[in-house]
């Protein structure tokens, strides 16, 4: 296939899929350009549709903790497609993944698969609302759960303000449940629980941001979010759909020491395939159907193909405890693209958590959404493009989290941090 074939593949895709493609940020739309067709995905790199290779910093968007085509995922698969694609009975594997995540997540004592991540925290919110009869719901600005009604609300700035919808089609009746409040702002959670008093089922938060940049959580928020949720009878829902099993085996969680009442999981859980959950205690989970009065239900959820790959993925991960390894690797390859900013005079901050990482064009350091809007988009823009010109595909825009897997090693950094600098010399000439 040449280059004239590929080009055609993005008009047709363009004719038939709105924006070419099946979710918003594939299609390049804040770096400019047109997006790769991905044909083959091996170990740290990716292959397009004309045979040029890139070593993959998205990795699927955060599933792929193992890299592309893990033998033990790949077999799992393989053998469960031979057995069936889907029953919709109880499978073996299912009850296997589930006495995993309980066994390592340190807030699950239960849990239900769904198959997206947006499924699992519309599933978990109405879950809080069920038990605490309240209807409100407090969330960060910045965070995101996915794009059901209630979590598509723009942030308000400075305080506490009832949540305006981000997208036509959300109701208003429903956004205005939704309060947004700045990330790492414990003052203004507390206040928006004085506010509303027992009206705040719950308060979600992504305990490391990273679908905004990566943004860590300062020191006792966490904990103060614990306390204060704790107080006011509402719950803490850690969405760990990217943290979880990413940034440590348990999570988040178990990182920061601070267990949540209801946790949300996807991307790692499924090996690459579409698998999430949503688990806490036994006592809230048996308030979910058929337990309890909370409706909650899928056709494909805990499907044999998912439960495989996502066993496997974990088992992987739970036998080789590869952690220190990837934080590592990942604190080199931050620090390594900030030395090079500094030497050319590039305002730059940057920070992992395990193999999470982000980095920031931007004067001061991050903290919370604000800052991270005073990111120079357009120095990032013609940087994306100089790295993948340069075969190194990072997140197409400046606002997502960048992963690293336990196949990426000093090979695949050290070519990397070369393309870093050339970029950034011909970014800044662009
Ligand atoms: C990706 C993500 C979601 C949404 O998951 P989908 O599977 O894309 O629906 C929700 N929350 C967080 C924190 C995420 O990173």
């Amino acid at each position: 296939m040449g280059k004239i074939d590929d080009s055609r593949l993005w008009e047709r895709a363009r004719r038939v899929l709105p924006g070419g493609v099946s979710s918003p940020v594939r299609s390049f739309r804040s770096v400019g350009g047109e997006p790769f067709f991905s044909e083959r995905g091996e170990g740290p790199y990716l292959y397009d549709v004309d045979g040029k290779r890139y070593v993959d910093y998205v990795l699927s968007w955060g599933p792929l903790i193992l890299g592309h085509g893990h033998p033990a995922v790949v077999e799992a698969v393989e053998r469960a497609t031979r057995t069936g694609l889907t029953f919709g009975t109880p499978v073996k594997t299912e009850v296997e993944l589930a006495e995993l995540i309980v066994d390592l997540v340190p807030g699950i004592e239960m849990v239900r698969f769904v198959s997206s991540g947006t499924e699992s925290t519309m599933s978990a919110i109405r879950l809080a609302r069920g038990v605490t009869g309240r209807e409100r719901i407090l969330k960060f600005d910045g965070c995101y759960h996915g794009h059901s009604d209630s979590f598509l609300v723009r942030a308000g700035s400075g305080v506490a303000t009832l949540g305006l919808p981000d997208s036509p089609g959300v109701p208003l009746s429903l956004s205005e449940l939704t309060i947004s409040v700045p990330f790492n702002d414990l003052d203004c959670v507390r206040s928006s629980l004085d506010r509303y008093p027992d009206e705040i089922a719950a308060v979600i938060v992504e305990p490391v941001m990273g679908n905004f940049g990566l943004i860590e959580p300062m020191h006792g928020f966490l904990e103060g979010l614990r306390e204060v949720t704790r107080a006011t009878g509402a719950l803490l829902v850690f969405d760990e759909v990217m943290t979880g099993f990413r940034v440590a085996l348990g999570g988040a969680q178990d990182l920061y020491g601070v267990v949540p009442d209801l946790t949300t999981l996807g991307k790692v859980i499924g090996g690459g395939l579409p698998v999430a959950a949503f688990g806490g205690s036994r006592e809230l989970m048996e308030q979910v159907a058929p337990t309890g009065p909370v409706y909650q239900a899928g056709t494909l959820s805990g499907n044999p193909l998912g439960m495989a790959a996502g066993l496997a993925q974990l088992r992987v991960l739970a036998r080789e405890r590869p952690y220190d390894h990837l934080a590592r690797l990942t604190g080199r390859l931050v620090s390594g693209i900030l030395a090079a900013a500094e030497e050319r005079g590039i305002p730059a901050s940057g920070a992992h958590v395990g193999s999470m990482w982000g980095v920031f064009f931007a004067e001061d350091p991050v903290h919370d959404y604000d800052g991270a809007k005073r990111t120079d988009t357009e120095f990032f823009a013609s940087y994306f493009r100089e790295c993948l010109e340069r075969g190194v595909f990072f997140a197409p825009s400046p606002f997502e989290a960048g992963f690293t897997s336990t196949v990426h090693g000093p090979e695949q950094l050290e070519y990397t941090l070369m393309a870093v600098g050339e970029a950034m010399d011909a970014a800044r000439v662009g």
